[in-house]
């Protein structure tokens, strides 16, 4: 158990304003292990100054320059690749294996494109007799949620930090000893002080001052949709720009002509990493009814496999959420194949890997984000039934479609009212543009589009 103490604010670590602190348990054995300072208003308010004071500085600085920062601070995170692991793991849960190859691989990748990219972005372009110069929007205040500590991270501050922006990071209270761990590879790469700011604190206090205040230009938030629309809501009333990365609830559309066996497996597979805790993870498997036991009894040994394999969720409240969601889901109708709510050990926020099977569209578990290691199999009739079960709710984060061919898969993704789809098993490319249709967000991250977020343009006539 460790007190850390202050927070990253202009260039170094200062004492918080107040007193109070949060704690840090590990969800895989219910162990505080360290406290950070609960920010307060006054905090967010020095370290929104500090941005905002670091934004002529840092928004004149040669793109290649900022760049160079960025290349330091991927090679900040690759030096501190273990203890960022280490620290994930004891703070999320998460399997170290998956620790190391998801939670920090991929945003190591992530900020190394960013720093690529600044390099070679044309912020500056002719049309006809204008010239279009892209400006960074400002103060960016982003808020992130804990189920992929680093990469919420890095898919806002460094897009924002290479289109020259300044950033005022508020993350989630139960994994803030991860973005320590990112503000102190910020410090080692050299960035200017204020450039990037830290602050930690609960989402009701130090979140939401930094989303009203007045000094902050872009709110950039990823978590749940009902904060989301309070701070759509804020941002509004302020006409400040905001990204909004919000819930899913993303269908697996299996065709008749697929490999139902590798469709099923993959998908459990999907559902059942980090736990369950993926916004857009497919947690709808949807299956022709001549498929549907055959798909239910692979679903239901692919789950029993996980059992041992996937960490806790991170905290008790979000286990008795997930553990009310499968209740909800039996006294609705639904069938319980693999796990349910029971605990699966004494110790650690644990739920089982759980299929639910006989699922109908209008059930509670086919409609609300669960985020928890948990399934549900509908069954549709032809595909024009498959297609309104799939967008026939209020998201549109992700998705999978599989088929026989490519083309028929493809023909029905482009029919999904969603962001992203994985034909047959495609891999998440974190080049390509993430973000919700409908209620799952505002804008989109990662890649290209991740940066244009965060610039604004001003065109000039001769
Ligand atoms: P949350 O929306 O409460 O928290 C996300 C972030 O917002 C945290 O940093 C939190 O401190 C902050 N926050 C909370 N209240 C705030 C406020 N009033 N003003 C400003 N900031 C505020 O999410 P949660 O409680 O961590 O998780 C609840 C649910 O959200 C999950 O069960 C899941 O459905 C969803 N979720 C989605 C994602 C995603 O990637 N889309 C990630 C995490 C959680």
């Amino acid at each position: 158990m460790k007190a850390h103490d202050g927070m990253y604010i202009d260039g170094a670590w200062r004492p918080a304003a107040g007193r109070d602190v949060i704690e840090v348990v590990n969800p895989a054995d219910e162990q505080v292990i360290g406290t950070v300072p609960a920010g307060t208003a006054e905090d967010v308010d020095a370290a929104v100054r500090a941005a905002r004071a670091a934004l002529p500085g840092w928004s004149a600085t040669p793109p290649a320059e900022r760049a160079a920062r960025l290349a330091a601070l991927r090679d900040a995170l690759a030096a501190r690749e273990e203890e960022i692991a280490g620290t994930v793991t004891a703070e999320l849960g998460s399997p170290l294996a998956f620790s190391r190859t998801v939670h920090v691989g991929m945003p190591i990748a992530v900020a190394g494109f960013y720093a690529g990219l600044a390099a070679t972005y044309a912020f500056e372009e002719k049309v006809g007799n204008s010239t279009v110069y892209h400006e960074p929007v400002g103060v960016v205040g982003a808020i992130t949620p804990w189920n992929y500590p680093l990469h919420q991270i890095v898919a806002k501050a460094t897009p924002a930090l290479a289109a020259g922006c300044t950033v005022v990071l508020k993350p989630a209270e139960d994994t803030p000893l991860t973005a320590r761990l990112f503000a102190g590879a910020v410090d080692e790469a050299g960035l200017p002080a204020g450039v990037f700011n830290l602050v930690t604190g609960v989402g009701p206090v130090a979140g939401q001052e930094l989303a009203e205040h007045p000094d902050v230009d872009l709110v950039s938030f990823t978590g749940s949709t009902a904060v989301g629309r309070r701070i759509g809501a804020i941002a509004g009333a302020a006409v400040k720009k905001v990204a909004l990365e919000l819930g899913g609830k993303s269908a697996n559309v299996i065709l008749p002509s697929a490999d139902l066996a590798r469709a099923v497996n993959v998908g459990v597979a999907n559902v059942m990493s980090n736990s369950g805790q993926t916004c857009s993870a497919w947690t709808r498997m949807l299956v022709h009814h001549d498929q549907y036991e055959e798909a239910v009894a692979l679903a239901a040994t692919a789950a029993a496999k996980y059992g041992e394999r996937i960490g806790p969720v991170v905290n008790a409240k979000q286990r008795a959420r997930v553990r009310g969601y499968i209740e909800k889901g039996v006294a609705e109708g639904a069938r319980v194949v693999a796990g349910g709510p029971g605990s699966p050990r004494e110790r650690g926020y644990f739920v089982s890997p759980t299929v639910l099977a006989d699922v109908t569209p209008g059930m509670t578990v086919a409609q609300e984000e669960i985020f928890g290691p948990v399934l549900s199999i509908l069954r549709y009739d032809d595909e024009e039934d498959a297609l309104r079960i799939a967008n026939g709710t209020v998201y549109g984060l992700a998705g999978a479609v599989w088929a026989g061919d490519e083309a028929e898969a493809v023909a029905f993704a482009r029919r999904l009212d969603t962001g992203q789809v994985d034909i047959n098993g495609g891999r998440f490319n974190p080049l390509a543009p993430f973000g919700g249709y409908k209620q799952s967000g505002v804008g989109r991250e990662l890649g290209t589009h991740g940066l244009t977020e965060y610039l604004q343009t001003k065109s000039l006539q001769f």
